[in-house]
């Protein structure tokens, strides 16, 4: 029996686990891949304090994850396949783990365009991380697809490595913030296609090109498409109360509806996902779940 179970290894359950571990209970984490979440697919942040040049993204992953280990939480690099929110119990492939408390940091995953063409070049010029297979397009022309922080940090960074980017976004202005937009608008290796959604992806073996609502085509060699982030919620559906899209309902104290089972992190239903939130969130569902 664990005091603390995290499910989720992003900056929300490892500080979850910093908290816990620090508070002198027995926490395990779970985490299926590497250790970051969605920090580690991100080049270079400069929005987490306390790093005025910012920080490569892998570099945080990997402080946080050293930090708590070395408080004391147990990093099992295990997929969770079940999740018991009543009986605060999480099935792994090695059996079943009882806590006292439970976490859900399971983070959100890249949405799906949903358009002809994307499953069958998904791998072969259709890409969900810009930082993960960039470099594969170096020196040639990329599309992003999306008008969000994500997208526009994609784009910068793409041009950054040097592509030619074309940026399609569906409306006619960015959500990104604005110095990160600003800096989109002024790059001379970026074009934006204003109000213009993807209708397919085309290419034989490879992609070659979008073609857009209205059947404009933009020739291309890679597609990195950033239209934002679905919650990793599966598991737990139907257990604890969600949102629409999916976001577990917690508030600020990040207590979910079912007793004992607290929600942090991208998973939570909330106004603003970064890391500084997610880190936030973790800390007050161990402070929680140490009641
Ligand atoms: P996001 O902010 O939700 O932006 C998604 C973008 O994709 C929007 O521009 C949206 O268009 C567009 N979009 C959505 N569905 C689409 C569709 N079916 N077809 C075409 N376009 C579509 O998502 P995100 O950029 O992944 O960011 C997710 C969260 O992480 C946000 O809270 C963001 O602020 C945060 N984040 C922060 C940073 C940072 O601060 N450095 C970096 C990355 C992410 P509309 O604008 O028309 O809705």
């Amino acid at each position: 029996m664990h005091d603390v179970i995290i499910v989720g290894g992003g900056p929300a359950g490892l500080t979850a686990g910093l908290y816990a571990a620090r508070a002198g209970r027995d926490t395990v984490l779970l985490e299926r891949m590497m250790a970051g979440g969605q920090m580690a697919l991100t080049d270079r942040i400069e929005n987490y304090p306390g790093f005025s040049q910012g920080v490569s993204g892998l570099e945080l992953c990997a402080v946080m994850e050293q930090q708590a280990a070395h408080a004391g939480v147990r990093l099992v690099y295990e997929g969770v396949l079940e999740i018991d929110c009543a009986g605060l119990a999480v099935r792994t492939s090695s059996g079943w783990l009882q806590g006292k408390r439970l976490v859900l940091a399971m983070g959100a995953t890249a949405k799906r365009l949903g358009v002809p063409g994307e499953e069958r070049l998904a791998g072969r010029g259709v890409s969900y991380c810009a930082t993960c297979d960039g470099a594969l397009y170096r020196g040639k022309r990329v599309a992003v697809v999306g008008g969000g922080n994500s997208a526009a940090e994609d784009a910068l960074y793409l041009a950054g490595i040097g592509c030619e980017v074309v940026v399609v976004h569906r409306r006619d202005s960015l959500r990104a913030e604005a110095a990160v937009a600003q800096r989109l608008l002024s790059h001379p290796a970026i074009s934006v296609r204003w109000n213009s959604r993807v209708a397919a992806f085309e290419g034989e073996q490879k992609l070659t090109r979008l073609v857009l609502e209205g059947g404009d085509a933009v020739p291309a060699s890679g597609v990195f498409v950033a239209v934002g982030r679905a919650p990793e919620t599966e598991l737990v559906r139907g257990q604890v109360d969600m949102d629409g899209h999916g976001f577990i309902r917690a508030g600020e104290d990040c207590r979910t509806t079912m007793p004992g089972v607290y929600a942090a992190g991208d998973a939570r239903a909330k106004a603003l996902r970064q890391i500084v939130t997610a880190v936030a969130d973790g800390a007050m569902a161990a402070e929680g779940a140490g009641e």
